[in-house]
């Protein structure tokens, strides 16, 4: 087989980044990057695409269009790591060789894993816009929907962009309320967690919205089934004394968020550590048994918010260490946890949390400037104007504005 100096196993936000961000400091590079989808989606827009504010086709580009000029594109699905042979399998049988293996083939959506949610998806009321045929279908529904019950469910952690549960379902209220429907509608977030968002700062913001919207918040509550027919959604709740009962709730409208897994030919390697994402260093992002390999996006173990937000910052800290280790050096530099999640709590407003490892906050403007921790036209502004041509034309093409890589070993000092 080949030899390529990088394979770069997904053509995704965090694969593309990275190939993008090794070229513009070092074109001669010979990177392979391995992806089998035909199109490449800009997922955080599937929030907007589902109130409406965005067109479903500014969320999809032909992979092509995306790949970097001077990378081989494989267009086949990697089918197995050889960490040891430095070799990957492919869905054809054939392999290829690497000196450095980066992994970023993102998470795997288990919708089989809630009966009955998979075939009741695109009618009778249930949706998700966690899938692009998906979102204009929220849309859809809550700007028809006239009243009765409207249920918005949060599988366990990890999931990618966490607050995009409840982003569904503040636009959708918004819709009601601009319409004069919310008085009869009844909303419910079921979510089997036990908090509203993980960062206690942007908690008191969203409760507001909570209550100007009367939804009724359940914790401990998961989606265990759907009968898209009788329009009944099924949950297990967890007591206090630990015991778990099964609860029926009839709907007029469901949005549901599937439970999120490491991909199975991922989990099945020897990348995997336990709970099977790819077990890599926090900060240097390398993999903590096999040097040669590195993985960012939503494929590891690392505990940040999984975000594009988060690839953004992480592919030019891999870049920066996979040049190293083509030198047989150290890593030189390193990724401090960051995550944002634009929380959309009405049209035109959203409440921006920016945090690290720990939940500490790492807000990119001064407060003065822009106060993450209340709702802001200014941050809607960023979401629905900045952020998709920072994706596309920033972030996509190696240019890396705002998120320069910091060194491993904060220079005291230079200070
Ligand atoms: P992806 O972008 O999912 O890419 C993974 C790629 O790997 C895909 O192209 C796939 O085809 C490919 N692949 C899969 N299997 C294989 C294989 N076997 N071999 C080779 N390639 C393979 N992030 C934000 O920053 N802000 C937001 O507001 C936000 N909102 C979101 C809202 C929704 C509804 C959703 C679904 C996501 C949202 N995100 C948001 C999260 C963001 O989209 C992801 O965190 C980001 O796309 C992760 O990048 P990734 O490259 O790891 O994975």
């Amino acid at each position: 087989p080949k030899t390529y100096d990088v394979v770069i196993v997904g053509g995704g936000a965090a694969g593309i980044a990275t190939a993008s961000s090794l070229l513009k400091r070092r074109p001669s590079l010979d990177i392979a990057i391995v992806e089998p989808a035909e199109c490449h989606y800009y997922q955080p827009g599937w929030t907007m695409v589902g109130a409406g504010v965005f067109q479903p086709e500014t969320t999809r580009v032909p992979m092509g269009a995306v790949m970097p000029d001077r990378v081989t594109w494989i267009r086949q699905a990697a089918a197995g790591f050889a960490p040891d042979a430095r070799e990957i399998a492919l869905a054809d049988g054939s392999s290829l060789r690497y000196r450095i293996l980066v992994a970023a083939p993102g998470l795997r959506l288990a919708w089989e894993a809630i009966p009955g949610l998979a075939e009741a998806l695109g009618r009778n009321g249930v949706t998700s816009n966690y899938r692009f045929d998906l979102a204009p279908y929220t849309f859809r529904l809550a700007s028809t929907v006239q009243g009765g019950r409207a249920l918005f469910t949060q599988p366990a952690m990890p999931i990618k962009c966490a607050g995009a549960p409840q982003k569904a379902m503040y636009l959708s209220c918004d819709i009601w309320r601009a319409a004069g429907v919310l008085p009869r509608m009844e909303v419910e977030f079921h979510n089997a967690g036990g908090v509203l968002f993980g960062v206690p700062t942007y908690v008191p913001a969203l409760m507001e919205y909570v209550e100007r919207y009367g939804i009724g918040l359940n914790f401990g509550s998961t989606l265990v089934g759907v009968d898209g027919d009788a329009g009944v959604a099924t949950f297990e709740r967890k007591g206090s004394d630990g015991t778990a009962e099964r609860v029926e709730r009839d709907f007029d409208m469901l949005h549901a968020v599937p439970p999120q897994r490491p991909l199975d030919v991922v989990a099945a390697s020897p990348l995997a550590g336990a709970g099977g994402w790819i077990e890599v260093d926090p900060a240097t992002l390398r993999h903590v048994r096999h040097p040669d390999v590195f993985a960012l996006g939503d494929a590891t173990n690392t505990p940040n918010a999984k975000t594009a937000a988060a690839a953004r910052k992480q592919a030019p800290v891999v870049a920066v260490n996979v040049l190293a280790a083509l030198e047989g050096k150290a890593p030189a530099a390193q990724y401090d946890g960051y995550g944002s999640c634009p929380l959309t709590v009405e049209r035109g407003k959203i409440v921006l949390a920016e945090f690290g490892y720990g939940g500490a906050l790492l807000p990119t403007f001064p407060r003065w400037i822009l106060d993450g921790s209340r709702p802001t036209r200014l941050a809607w502004f960023l979401k629905d104007r900045m952020l998709p041509p920072i994706y596309w034309h920033a972030m996509l093409k190696g240019r890396e504005w705002l998120c320069q890589p910091q060194p491993v070993v904060p220079s005291k000092e230079a200070a």
